[in-house]
């Protein structure tokens, strides 16, 4: 038999040569080798939600185990009505379940965005792990605009004027990704500030994708869609992964204004030769999810209290430690910088983002992400920090019954998270040392 080496070497798209795994499967792997060595290991590298699937969603999922039949592309009417109303329910903007596009979570969809659209794609960051190796294997111009810690990692709107007015040509094609609240930072936008990014974005007739995954995780609930100030340019982007605890049912939605339908029929033909539809007992169970209520409202105002407590003991006990770091607004993310430490960490070796995480795997048992995983540059002393080392259900069983007026004490969440506040404080004593 001939070799097979010259098709190894050749027939590889240069797009994808030298790529590896998305860095938070692999330091999933990491910790999975370390504990299988019996090392304790505080698993904040992966942005799982550790809360389960609401019941009623389950339940609807239980009783349409036998629907077989292959559904629309665009998504079972039902669900695209269900994700409509949501939107408007939720998000003060108008839906149109024609212009919905349900996919095998929102991480297909955006590539499958990115696959059909012509143009430059710009990001601010940091930015979520998948953007930016998402525009590299289709070949898409990338504009990176760097944020700082000092506007809490958000992009403002003269920054925006700034990067959008550089080049001669400012009418051409430009798709904007803004996620928010942030992975991985946690922190969202104003009202005020969502309003200065439209008036920019209409001026330079800038399309965005508008990330909003994490929108129900708002700790207040007081999530705001751009859509409401620059409706006619928004698509704006949802799923079950995250606020209903269902990554690995993978739905994701994108939402389109009518003047964006052409992206959206481009994006169903792809579809349709592609994925084909969403997994059909899937979308027929997520019709719950969308469609929200009582015990859903209760599932989430439960979730967002964990999580927000948990937050602001984190930013505390790392402040403490000398980190520099902001109370996110939602998620379950934190990105704290360590550069006010930056002296003292040389004098360990630690000069960038990987040697500060594989040191803080190594010393303090703590698994986080590296700036540079986030868009940002290997010298980055910044890491992500997702605090979901703990039982979800367990935590909502705990807090149920406790008047919303009241805050979860730390005794409590001692019991109910105690890795997370282990491994937060392991953070802390790692940094003093
Ligand atoms: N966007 C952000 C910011 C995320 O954090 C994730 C998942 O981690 C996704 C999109 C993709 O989610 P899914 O493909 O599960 O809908």
């Amino acid at each position: 038999m001939r070799p097979m080496n010259i098709q190894k070497l050749v027939s590889l798209n240069l797009n994808v040569r030298g790529m590896s795994q998305s860095a938070t499967l692999a330091i999933k792997d990491r910790c999975r080798a370390l504990r299988a060595e019996g090392k304790e290991v505080f698993d904040f590298g992966l942005g799982q939600s550790p809360f389960p699937v609401p019941e009623p969603v389950v339940a609807g999922l239980r009783e349409a185990a036998a629907q077989k039949d292959y559904l629309p592309v665009k998504g079972l009417p039902a669900l695209r009505e269900a994700v409509a109303s949501f939107h408007q329910r939720n998000d003060g903007v108008e839906a149109h379940p024609e212009l919905l596009l349900v996919g095998p979570g929102s991480k297909e969809l955006m590539f499958i965005v990115q696959l059909v659209y012509y143009g430059e794609i710009i990001l601010p960051t940091p930015c979520w792990v998948s953007y930016l190796p998402q525009a590299r294997i289709i070949g898409r111009r990338i504009s990176m605009i760097h944020t700082t810690y000092e506007t809490q990692w958000k992009l403002t709107a003269d920054r925006l004027k700034d990067a959008l007015s550089r080049v001669n040509d400012d009418r051409r094609p430009r798709l904007l990704i803004l996620n928010y609240p942030s992975n991985p930072t946690g922190v969202s936008y104003t009202q005020e500030e969502l309003k200065a990014l439209a008036e920019v974005l209409r001026r330079y007739e800038v399309i965005v994708l508008s990330d909003e995954i994490y929108g129900q995780l708002h700790f207040r609930g007081q999530h705001a869609s751009i859509a409401r100030y620059y409706p006619e340019g928004t698509i704006i982007s949802s799923g079950l992964s995250k606020w209903c605890g269902a990554g690995g049912w993978r739905l994701g939605t994108f939402s389109f204004p009518p003047d964006l339908d052409w992206l959206c029929h481009a994006m169903a033909s792809v579809a349709s030769e592609t994925f084909t539809t969403v997994s059909a007992p899937i979308q027929h169970a997520a019709v719950h999810a969308f469609n929200g209520g009582p015990t859903i409202q209760s599932y989430l105002s439960k979730a967002r209290r964990v999580l927000e407590a948990l937050a602001s003991y984190s930013v505390a006990t790392l402040r403490r430690a000398g980190i520099a770091v902001h109370q996110p607004d939602g998620a379950f993310y934190l990105f704290p910088d360590f550069s006010p430490l930056a002296d003292k960490l040389a004098a360990r070796g630690i000069t960038d983002g990987r040697t500060l995480c594989t040191d803080l795997l190594e010393r303090a048992g703590v698994a986080t992400l590296p700036g540079a995983a986030f868009g940002r540059s290997r010298n980055c002393l910044a890491a992500r920090l997702a605090f979901v080392d703990f039982d979800g259900a367990e935590a909502l069983r705990a807090v149920q019954g406790i008047p919303d007026e009241q805050p979860l004490s730390e005794s409590l969440l001692r019991q109910v998270c105690p890795r997370v506040m282990d491994g937060m404080d392991a953070i802390a004593a790692w940094a003093v040392s």
